[in-house]
């Protein structure tokens, strides 16, 4: 079982010729509202693979709420400790996109904000028996925090968006401009994985590059198959995905990456950052 504590977002969408200048409106197609937050993409992505997961986190008591918290449930994840917050809206992340598939993206918060050691503490039992604790930056890092100690299991952490870690984990999935961002400087990026001291292994995703699992010593490069991209918005989030669904079935580390790799390719060949997710039977 995989406890993820993290973020559930509505991404509101609207296409733009081009992105306004400060102070300046530009008038965008209709708006298209779809399922995100990178908690719920990495739920999917994993759930979408068969494994059970148990997601720690918050809505607003609004309709916007209603339907992801739904949303999540429909796709088999366990939202019993998805909290609805009578307080906070439910997170939205508004995004512009241009005809050149550029995007600009302002996130609100809201309810994710609140998620703290209260919620994890009431899903320690989940905790306790997850075999994976999946967690990302886009809740408090109180909350990452007591997820950390709260495991029973193996914490895969995808330090997204970027933020000093507090403490170590088993597994660090950052992107490249994550990985330079927490060692504090650009460079190549093993030799930066190599450097961070907070994780046992560090698995650095390199886009249509691939990936490449750090272990100590040893490094082992996985390439990436090769699609025609369509959207690669959340391949990292289906990468994380489908890394812990895999660790969670008794993969090795290094296996794992390479399955994780065949989902994200899958992803990006259709368009949102849960439309594209594969299902096991898409990957045989
Ligand atoms: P993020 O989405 O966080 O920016 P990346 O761009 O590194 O992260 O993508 C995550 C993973 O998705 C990569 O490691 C790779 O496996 C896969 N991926 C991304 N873009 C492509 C692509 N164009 N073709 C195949 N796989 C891709």
């Amino acid at each position: 079982m995989i406890a993820l504590v993290g973020s559930i977002n509505l991404d509101v969408v609207v296409g733009v010729d081009r992105h306004p200048a400060p102070g300046e409106t530009v008038v965008g197609g209709d708006r298209q509202e779809l399922p995100g937050g990178k908690g719920a993409n990495q739920a999917v992505a994993a759930a979408r693979l068969g494994a059970t997961v148990a997601f720690v986190g918050r809505v607003g008591a609004d309709d916007s709420g209603r339907r992801l918290r739904d949303g999540l449930a429909a796709e088999g994840v366990d939202v019993a400790h998805v909290r609805v917050d009578p307080d906070a809206p439910t997170g939205m992340a508004l995004i512009a996109v241009d005809s050149a598939g550029e995007n600009t993206i302002v996130v609100s918060p809201g309810a994710n904000a609140r998620v703290g050691a209260a919620d994890v503490e009431a899903a320690r039992d989940v905790m306790a028996g997850a075999a994976v604790t999946l967690v990302q930056h886009e809740v408090p890092e109180e909350a990452v925090a007591a997820a950390i100690v709260a495991a029973g299991g193996r914490v895969v952490l995808n330090p997204a968006p970027a933020r000093a870690l507090l403490a170590a984990v088993d597994v660090l999935v950052p992107n490249r401009g994550e990985l330079e961002a927490l060692a504090g400087r650009a460079g190549d990026p093993i030799e930066l994985a190599r450097g961070l001291e907070a994780a046992r292994a560090v698995v650095v995703t390199l886009g249509a590059e691939g990936a490449a699992v750090v272990e100590g010593d040893r490094v082992d490069r996985i390439p990436a198959p090769r699609v025609e991209a369509v959207d690669t918005t959340g391949a990292g989030d289906a990468f994380c995905g489908a890394l812990a669904q895999a660790l969670d079935g008794g993969a090795e580390l290094v296996e794992a990456a390479r399955w994780a790799a065949r989902a994200a390719a899958a992803s990006v060949t259709k368009a949102g950052a849960q439309g594209g997710l594969p299902r096991r039977a898409d990957l045989e």
